[in-house]
């Protein structure tokens, strides 16, 4: 069977060029980076090598970049590195109501622990009102964590207003950058952010490495003990190979970044166009144009998200629902909830998202497939009198 990816926002698969990179790292430069000898050094230069790569890329200084195991261990340690070295100045944080698990989760853990939570409600487009933010600081805040694009709508944050406000007040400003890094521009001074989540698996590299950007002078506790390693901020030998994989995709990114965003708008706008008028009684969820070159994301009323990706996978069309880590659960998507659908739609939700080997015909093949699949379960649906 000829299998159709489409679920590139949960995760991508490695460029080839990114696993030739990587492969002497597994057993010719084996080194520990920490070591003084020679095999260890081969190994430091190469991570130095990559660290500069990806500091160039964000606009940043290499030691402003500090790696670490994915976008998950970027945002929690941006949270209670900085909640720990701050809870003397203060113990209110503001977040989105969008934002990831791998912000909601860690920011309930804080709440437990004494913290005050501000969440910022989006409006029906998934977008955070800057003035909004502004009314939410106290002089207790300590720490304002808004993510760059979300991964579900792929709805794009105004970032760099924020941030401004943050930088005006004296607040630090933190923003998961996952769906976005290797996507579109990602420069932090541009961004005003202070802190900024990256992880590799979403833009051609490798699972289990990402980096966290800290501007220089950040107060930031550690949150890994147990060694020295990126200049104490996170313990753990290096993952070398890991590394060097990220800073290869983020290279080859650099190099495509204008083309793909043409390329992959382009076949975005004709689902966009297409679904509503080959489907009845669907909605397009996250900003017409605020939103990711990648992202498609639709209701549909009377069925279920799950059936309709069920169907899908058994003509080879791979999707998703919402974000991989709901799919699972029976409740509805936070993100839907949060832009005002109601439970039913937000069930009934369907998300492609596209990547650097998407091609047209694949495009053609969905949209012959999916009226029927629709089509077909709203005959089966209790809800729907079709
Ligand atoms: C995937 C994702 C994460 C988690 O990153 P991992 O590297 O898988 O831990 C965090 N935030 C967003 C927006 C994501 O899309």
């Amino acid at each position: 069977m000829n299998r159709i990816y489409l679920d590139y926002a949960a995760t991508t698969p490695c460029d080839p060029e990114v696993v030739k990179a990587m492969l002497p790292f597994f057993n010719e430069i084996f080194g520990n980076p920490s070591s003084i000898h020679y095999f260890g050094q081969q190994a430091k230069k190469a991570m130095e090598d990559s660290r500069q790569k990806v500091a160039d890329f964000l606009g940043a200084k290499p030691e402003e970049i500090v790696f670490t195991s994915g976008g998950t261990e970027s945002n929690n340690f941006a949270l209670f590195g900085v909640a720990v070295s701050l809870e003397t100045k203060g113990n209110h944080i503001i977040v989105s109501t969008i934002e990831h698990h791998a912000i909601t989760e860690p920011v309930k853990v804080l709440e437990k622990k004494g913290f005050k939570i501000t969440h910022l409600k989006v409006d029906k487009t998934g977008l955070v009102d800057p003035e909004d933010v502004r009314k939410a600081i106290t002089d207790k805040t300590i720490l304002i964590s808004v993510m760059h694009a979300n991964n579900e709508i792929g709805v794009i944050e105004p970032i760099s207003e924020i941030g401004k406000i943050a930088k005006e007040k004296g607040i630090y400003f933190h923003s998961d950058a996952v769906q976005t890094v290797g996507h579109i521009t990602t420069n932090v001074n541009e961004l005003n952010v202070d802190l900024l989540s990256l992880s590799a698996h979403k833009f051609y590299g490798p699972k289990g490495v990402g980096a966290l950007y800290i501007r220089r002078g950040t107060k930031i506790s550690s949150f890994l003990h147990g060694g020295d390693q990126e200049r104490s901020r996170r313990a753990s030998t290096h993952n070398i190979a890991g590394i060097v994989g990220l800073a290869k995709a983020i290279e080859l990114c650099q190099q495509k970044l204008p083309q793909e965003i043409k390329e992959q708008s382009e076949l975005r706008d004709i689902l966009i166009k297409e679904i509503p008028k080959e489907i009845s009684d669907c909605r397009l969820n996250g900003h017409p144009l605020k939103r990711l070159p990648n992202n498609v994301n639709f209701s549909f009323a009377f069925i279920e998200g799950e059936s309709i990706l069920l169907h899908l996978d058994m003509l080879g069309i791979a999707a998703s629902t919402g974000s991989a880590c709901t799919s699972s659960s029976l409740e509805p998507s936070h993100v839907l909830l949060a832009i005002g659908l109601p439970h039913e739609l937000a069930h009934g939700s369907l998300r492609l998202t596209l990547g650097r080997w998407t091609k047209k015909e694949e495009i053609d093949f969905l949209l012959e497939n999916l009226p029927k699949v629709v089509d077909k379960l709203r005959r089966m649906s209790p809800l729907s009198n079709k």
